[in-house]
């Protein structure tokens, strides 16, 4: 969520006539920041310390903090960093330039933090980071109380985009080459509930299904409480929606489950795993586990294992427990000492990869296509190889030879090939690719361009025309830096 909201004030900023910093020298910083992460605020105030000494050289220089940590500290920012100059909140992500400018002529820190939303993100333009693939927001906020998250508090209820509004961002990046949507939301199978359709994430899902030249179609995160068979109907039927799930399980244990306000249980989680199952057969399932939650007993951690034993999930985002200020588990008798959920996390990782590692093992001597991706593989400039998602999100590095390859391989072009080998975290395909088919998305891609989409107004409505162009390099420029998804 924040990487696309960081997306939008790139493309914002830049509408204001600003364009991107070369190097390290900015006119402007701006930290999207998130909560959710570990130590965020530490990070935020080590940062916003390294800036101080540029700020008094350059005082002209501006520094702006937005997103979920300005949502929950507010003015505390500009008292503990004073040479702060513009603060906003999750809601209002569309006054920065305002707020840049008002600083600017006002001599003085604006912050600006409001309680609900002004503007969905999506009428903002925005500038993208890929040629080839584009996050779709379908929602924001989250309807749900999960103790240990702090997303309710500081992005509020849940909102919902127009279905006419969704697709027409979907038509617009699928105009500009783009092949490849993520849709986005806290909780993308509660879409609806706003409008009362309680099937409108399944038939978002066919929908997208119609658009000629979208090859592949994933979301995140959906909750296992409100997953409904239509959506694995929708999935099964729908060509190009990906064979691939990534659905947080948080914990195996159904009494840390109802600590933590997850309103399913180790029992449902797993029947609905059986069901996407035997309607994809070839469905990746990932999934998102905290340890050492409140109270959480050796017992309740070995029925989280036994969950990941069955579940065989083919990766696993792992996180150790951490308060988090503001949320009701930071206040929860039971804290777990640091040792023990170290020792827990390790024994969990441990029997993940055993599992990922098995799955992945499946798969050697299989032809994958892949969506040939841009700096996916920390290894791939000595072993030359590229990397690429496969169908099922699957990361697989391979090398980029053979008579199938039409010209040179681009990020954004497809490959087919067959796998080699497999690791816990990744498979390898060292045989010469088997087909090529060049794209839009790849003559991009290769000439440095990326999608820059208008606001797309209520009513499915787009504010402009989208265009496509190279990043500029004259005029002031804008560094906008940030975490990752809430
Ligand atoms: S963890 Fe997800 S479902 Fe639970 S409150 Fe946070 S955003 Fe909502």
């Amino acid at each position: 969520m924040n990487v696309h909201d960081t997306e939008r004030l790139a493309g914002q900023l830049e509408d204001a006539g600003y364009v991107p910093a070369e190097g390290t020298q900015a006119d402007v910083v701006v930290f999207n920041t998130c909560a959710v992460r570990e130590n965020a605020d530490n990070k935020l105030y080590g940062n916003l310390g390294r800036l101080r000494s540029d700020k008094k050289a350059n005082p002209d220089m501006q520094i702006a903090v937005g997103g979920c940590l300005a949502q929950k500290d507010r003015g505390e920012i500009v008292r503990r960093a004073p040479w702060v100059d513009v603060v906003f909140g999750t809601h209002n992500i569309g006054s920065l330039p305002t707020l840049l400018e008002r600083a600017r002529h006002n001599r003085e820190a604006e912050v600006e933090i409001l309680e609900s939303l002004e503007t969905f993100p999506s009428t903002l333009p925005a500038r993208r980071d890929s040629a080839y693939s584009g996050w779709v927001s379908i929602s924001v906020g989250c309807n749900n109380t999960c103790t240990f998250c702090i997303v309710p508090s500081l992005r509020g209820k849940e909102r919902d985009r127009r279905p006419g509004e969704i697709l027409a961002e979907v038509e617009a990046l699928v105009a500009e080459g783009v092949v490849e949507v993520t849709l986005l939301g806290q909780n993308v199978n509660s879409y609806g509930v706003e409008f009362g359709d309680k099937y409108a994430f399944g038939k978002l899902l066919r929908a997208c299904g119609e658009i000629e030249g979208l090859e592949r179609v994933r979301f995140t995160s959906p909750h296992p409480a409100a997953f409904t068979d239509d959506v694995i109907d929708a999935m099964a039927e729908t060509p190009n929606v990906c064979p691939q799930l990534h659905m947080p399980l948080q914990a195996g244990s159904d009494r840390v489950l109802k600590a933590m306000r997850r309103s399913y249980r180790a029992k449902r989680f797993l029947s609905i795993l059986d069901k996407v199952r035997a309607a994809i057969p070839n469905a990746a399932i990932t999934t998102d586990i905290i340890v050492g939650f409140p109270g959480e007993t050796e017992e309740d951690f070995q029925e989280t294992l036994d969950v990941v034993r069955q579940a065989r999930f083919s990766s696993a985002f792992t996180f150790q427990y951490s308060k988090r200020e503001g949320t009701p588990a930071a206040e929860m008798d039971g804290q777990v000492p640091k040792d023990v959920v170290q020792e827990r996390y390790e024994r969990l990782v441990a029997l993940q990869d055993e599992v990922a590692w098995e799955e992945n093992t499946k798969l050697v001597g299989q032809r994958v296509e892949l969506l040939v991706a841009r700096g996916e593989g920390r290894k791939d400039t000595e072993t030359r190889r590229m990397s690429g998602r496969a169908r099922d999100g699957r990361l697989v590095h391979f090398t980029p030879a053979g008579e199938a390859i039409d010209g040179e391989v681009r990020p954004g072009d497809f490959v087919e090939t067959e796998i080699s080998y497999a690791a816990p975290h990744h498979l390898v395909a060292d045989g010469t690719v088997l087909a090529h088919r060049r794209t839009r998305a790849g003559d991009n891609s290769e000439a440095g361009q990326r999608p820059r989409t208008a606001g797309i107004a209520s009513g499915g409505v787009s504010l402009g025309f989208p265009t496509i162009g190279a990043p500029q390099t004259e005029q002031s420029a804008v560094a906008a830096g940030g975490c990752s998804t809430c």
